[in-house]
């Protein structure tokens, strides 16, 4: 495409430049042809001034005034009138000869004109400028004049005797010869003038192509809503680019669903413009942002060294101004986080779509971590941003059992009596501190530690629940059942504790899509065929799909802390959660509110219809299980 513009411009410009050349040569050739013409009659009219002036100095003696002369010697003024008469011609229409009185003005002397003859000593009036320079210097001058009627030529040349200016010769010549040139070439101009015009127009409409093409290949890129980029522009962007220059960042709103839900889709519209112009506004020149997916943004930021920690900061001020941002709609204030996944460096993989796809890996990370957060792939550079752990120092805890669960209450709400607990993954680290899980588990995603920590959690619970008897929930991911050797570990830990695989609950993390629903299926028949129950957790969040649990055994709903939180104060999150507890009732599966974090939420559940609860207000985590009583209980004995 590029090169048959290339020569098609070149085609164009040769032709331009031809014609060009063509009209500069036809009209250089006219004017030298007039100015030719005119140099031979100037020559010639100088040859015949000069020839008069020997024939008058033949006939006189020079010792009188010429005026004089010729006055008084009639014979004289007829013979040379005569020989000036002999010259004349067509084109030499008027020889005649003037003298300058006393008073300036111009008189005949002899003039060998056939018509309108001027007689002796009769007044002519004349250009008396270039006449009395010729009075003045004693040269021979000519004045020239050159319209659409003709040329005029008027050759003057001083009869000079003795120290004085006698009188001037003056030949006048005309020709027709340049208009007819002029006319003969006409056509040729005409032909040239219609050239000229069609040109312009075509380079008009060429111009006027081009733009439209341009328009349309920008158009073609961008993405009509955000205007950034699109994945046409990828393509291309793909071909061109130098993956060492630049990092690559994943970056995705956290719960968007729930904005086209709750306000609209006009509102979400809303929001990713103006997410989009938050992210544009902090990039730089070099930096592109692309449209990767509905609410999902892929941004190329340019490095300008090897060490460049562009990312870091960027990605930190991005999530930070659009975690502070209030985007309104219609008067509505609503507030988003974003999450993070982010390829250090690209040019580490084996292509750039590698890259790409690491980068979404860490935003998934990111997302299951719970959100609200940033994911770097290279671990040594996480390390420096946060306190996020290595592989190497996970397995190190591993190796030196500071993998520890944490227990938070699960609680009938009626009774107070806690019913269950859910462990909480933990790293002690060296210095003693408790790490939450996203510091740790990120850096291990799809590696053989992940296997190993999984079956040191399934250790520790089996352990618990050895000692408590009381059914004790862990949490997994939709990815970890699906993947063979977790699984395998899963079904061995259970196998070797059969007797007590019926206190066990295993809460999915329903944050991802189901690749293989039916596989999903069998393996969690599987493991029910154990007693273990498949609890749902989030529900009401994200991903959240009420199909599932027509594909999935579900024996437990755990509805989203996000919504509970809420309930007292919003009227969507109060009728979402009505409606989920009545499809809970109606399918005869338990369900769990999580986060209740006050006394009013507690009421509103309780209300409800729900039957078990979790939350600070009930029980915070613990290092162990205390199963006396839940917050719950020992409140209402206070007030009792
Ligand atoms: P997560 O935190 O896991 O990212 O949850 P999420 O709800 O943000 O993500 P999910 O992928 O479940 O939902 C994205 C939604 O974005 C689904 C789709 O209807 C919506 N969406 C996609 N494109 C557009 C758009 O152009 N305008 C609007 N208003 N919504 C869009
Ligand atoms: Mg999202
Ligand atoms: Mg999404």
């Amino acid at each position: 495409m590029k090169s048959i513009s290339r020569i098609y411009f070149f085609l164009i410009a040769s032709i331009v430049a031809a014609v060009i050349y063509l009209y500069y040569g036809v009209s250089t050739t006219n004017i030298k042809l007039i100015k030719n013409l005119e140099n031979i009659f100037v020559i010639q009219a100088g040859n015949f001034a000069e020839n008069i002036e020997q024939e008058i100095k033949k006939h006189t003696d020079q010792d009188k005034r010429l005026y004089d002369l010729l006055k008084e010697n009639e014979d004289v003024r007829k013979e040379l009138e005569h020989t000036l008469s002999a010259l004349v011609t067509p084109s030499f229409k008027y020889v005649y000869v003037l003298y300058r009185d006393e008073k300036g003005k111009y008189r005949y002397l002899l003039d060998g004109s056939k018509e309108d003859k001027g007689s002796f000593n009769q007044k002519l009036d004349v250009d008396k400028q270039k006449w009395n320079r010729c009075y003045e210097t004693k040269k021979d001058q000519v004045l020239m004049q050159n319209n659409l009627e003709g040329l005029w030529i008027t050759y003057l040349k001083p009869v000079v005797w003795g120290s004085g200016v006698e009188g001037v010769i003056a030949i006048d010549f005309s020709t027709r010869l340049p208009s007819t040139i002029a006319q003969a070439t006409r056509p040729l101009e005409n032909i040239f003038f219609y050239i000229f015009a069609a040109m312009g127009i075509l380079v008009l409409i060429l111009l006027y192509q081009t733009i439209l093409s341009i328009r349309t290949k920008k158009e073609s890129i961008i993405d009509p809503l955000t205007s950034t980029y699109n994945r046409n522009f990828l393509r291309s962007f793909l071909k061109s680019i130098n993956p060492a220059k630049y990092q690559i960042m994943m970056l995705d709103i956290d719960h968007f669903k729930k904005i086209n839900d709750n306000f609209g889709h006009k509102a979400g519209d809303l929001v990713l413009r103006e997410v989009a112009s938050v992210i544009k506004s902090q990039l730089r020149e070099k930096d592109h942002i692309i449209r990767f997916g509905g609410e999902e943004f892929l941004i190329f930021l340019h490095k300008q060294n090897k060490e460049c920690t562009a990312a870091e900061n960027i990605s930190k001020r991005l999530k930070e101004s659009i975690e502070k941002r209030t985007f309104t709609y219609e008067n509505t204030p609503i507030h988003i986080t974003v999450s993070i996944g982010i390829t250090s460096n690209p040019e580490h993989f084996k292509s750039v779509p590698d890259a790409i796809k690491r980068a979404d890996e860490m935003l998934y990370i990111a997302k299951r971590e719970g959100r609200n957060r940033i994911i770097f792939d290279n671990p040594d550079k996480e390390a420096h941003v946060s306190e996020k752990k290595t592989i190497s120092e996970v397995k190190e805890a591993l190796e030196e059992n500071r993998i520890v669960c944490h227990y938070q209450p699960i609680v009938d709400i009626k009774t107070g009596d806690v019913v269950k607990y859910e462990a909480l993954v933990r790293m002690i680290d060296k210095d003693g501190k408790t790490l939450l899980p996203y510091l740790f588990l990120e850096s291990i995603a799809y590696t053989n530690i992940y296997t190993d920590l999984t079956k040191r959690v399934l250790t520790i619970v089996f352990d618990q629940i050895k000692l408590h008897h009381l059914p004790i929930s862990i949490n997994m991911n939709i990815s970890d059942i699906l993947d063979n050797k977790i699984f395998t570990i899963i079904v061995d830990e259970i196998e070797e504790n059969i007797q007590l695989a019926k206190w066990l609950v295993i809460e999915l993390l329903e944050n991802e899509h189901i690749s293989s629903v039916e596989s999903m299926r069998e393996r969690l028949s599987k493991l029910k065929s154990y007693g273990v129950k498949i609890a749902i957790d989030d529900f009401g969040s994200g991903f959240s799909n009420f199909s599932i649990f027509q594909n999935l055994p579900i024996d437990i709903l755990k509805i989203d802390g996000s919504l509970i939180k809420d309930l007292d104060s919003s009227k969507i999150s109060y009728s979402i959660t009505e409606s989920i507890t009545h499809f809970a009732k109606k399918l005869e599966i338990e369900s769990v509110a999580e986060f209740i974090h006050s006394e009013e939420i507690l009421h509103i559940v309780k209300d409800m219809g729900i039957k078990e609860g979790q939350g600070f207000y009930l029980g915070k985590p613990s290092d162990t299980i205390k199963p006396e009583k839940s917050g719950l209980k020992q409140a209402s004995e206070i007030s009792a």
